[in-house]
């Protein structure tokens, strides 16, 4: 059997957060205060948050944003590894068919499998049942409560919220990010 990576989909993957932020900014007038960006957090107002999500993919937004520079690149060349890859994303189910569009629009044919596992998902029960060598995210939480289970995990991307964290397995960008797949998986 193939051995499976498992990847994150938002930031790790394709480029996310410009995205939602300046639709944000259309939305509200403003961007998001710095404090929330550092955190991810998109509102102080949870439900305010769940509705500037809920927009974006209703205006089809989510289908504007692009691949991460050599993410195509370098998912073809894994593919062609022998890897199988998998998206795990923390995206709510009911935006499944809107996600597999765009990553099939982006990546066509190379990824096997497409969890969402939710806001408040466990990435790490999809992680089990896909078997996963290797986990790419982009978010330090993740990354930390995959290795708890003993899948071998890298912190991806020079990002606010992951600046600071301190993790053995770091990847700034995908060249990066193929250098330490070929040193772990
Ligand atoms: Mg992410």
């Amino acid at each position: 059997m193939p051995a499976a990576l498992a990847l994150d989909l938002d930031d790790t993957l394709i480029d996310t957060f410009p995205v939602l932020h300046d639709f944000i900014e259309a939305r509200l007038g403003a961007r998001g205060p710095g404090d929330l960006l550092a955190a991810y957090e998109l509102s102080h107002d949870p439900e305010q948050a769940d509705a500037l999500i809920d927009a974006f993919f209703a205006d089809g937004v989510d289908q504007t944003i692009a691949a991460r520079p050599g993410a195509l690149e370098g998912c073809r060349l894994l593919r062609a590894q022998g890897f199988e890859l998998v998206v795990v994303t923390s995206r709510k189910p009911k935006v499944a068919a809107p996600t597999l569009a765009r990553v099939e629009a982006l990546f066509p044919g190379l990824f096997a499998d497409i969890r969402c596992v939710g806001h408040s998902g466990d990435k790490n029960a999809a992680l089990a049942d896909i078997g996963a060598r290797l986990f790419i995210d982009d978010h330090f939480p993740h990354v930390q409560r995959a290795a708890e289970i003993g899948v071998a995990s890298i912190l991806f991307g020079d990002m606010p919220w992951n600046h600071g964290k301190d993790w053995p397995n770091r990847a700034l960008d995908w060249d990066a990010l193929l250098a330490a797949i070929a040193r772990l998986a």
